[in-house]
């Protein structure tokens, strides 16, 4: 267990629970109105994205502002599985409490997919990425098909620092959005 990092992730979580609801808001959207303004976003027709917990910054003003293919996963074992899924489509609630979509709905493989707009705890200035402790992310982009997919990870500002601990698993994502910007 990497010590530095479940104090960090602990210290930043709570940070993150801790902003009212309405800044919480204010700044998920304009995370999303940062995406909407990159190039990398505007090109990419099909986009992995995340159903907001725990006070991440959600995405649901791209949802009903912009008209993309969405996929959403759903965690299996120790996997993540993707799922195509419309905004208008009920989500089902899934391990760790997350929102998940409907198990029978079609599943996208990579060759389908532009963007990955990954989740996270915290950015660092590098492209490292800290999450909650599960690994989900390391394991899916171990997968060379996953990898070459062009990645942006979403956190607001106060959660972008400049080094992050890291262990030998850990990869880089290609970019970084937070309500001041997205940082190729
Ligand atoms: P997170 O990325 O969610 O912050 P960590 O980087 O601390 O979490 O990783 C959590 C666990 O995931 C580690 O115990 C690690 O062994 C496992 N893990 C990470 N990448 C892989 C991988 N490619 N294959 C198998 N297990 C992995
Ligand atoms: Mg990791």
């Amino acid at each position: 267990m990497n010590c530095d990092k479940t104090s960090l992730r602990n210290q930043l979580l709570q940070q993150r629970q801790a902003l009212l609801a309405e800044v919480w808001r204010s700044q998920s959207d304009q995370i999303c109105d940062q995406l909407l303004a990159c190039p990398q976003f505007m090109a990419a027709q099909t986009i992995l994205v995340y159903q907001s917990h725990r006070q991440e910054p959600t995405l649901d003003y791209l949802f009903t502002h912009t008209h993309k293919q969405w996929g959403l996963p759903r965690s299996v074992d120790k996997e993540l599985l993707w799922h195509h899924w419309k905004p208008s489509e009920a989500l089902v609630i899934g391990k760790y409490g997350i929102l998940e979509p409907d198990p029978a709905s079609p599943l996208l493989t990579p060759d389908l997919v532009d963007l990955i707009l990954v989740p996270a705890v915290a950015m660092d200035a590098r492209g490292y990425r800290l999450g909650y402790g599960g690994g989900y992310y390391d394991r899916l982009r171990s997968n060379p098909q996953w990898r070459k997919i062009p990645t942006i990870g979403i956190v607001f500002d106060f959660s972008y620092v400049e080094t992050l601990p890291t262990d030998l698993w850990d990869l880089t994502l290609d970019a970084v959005c937070t309500e001041l910007g997205c940082r190729l």
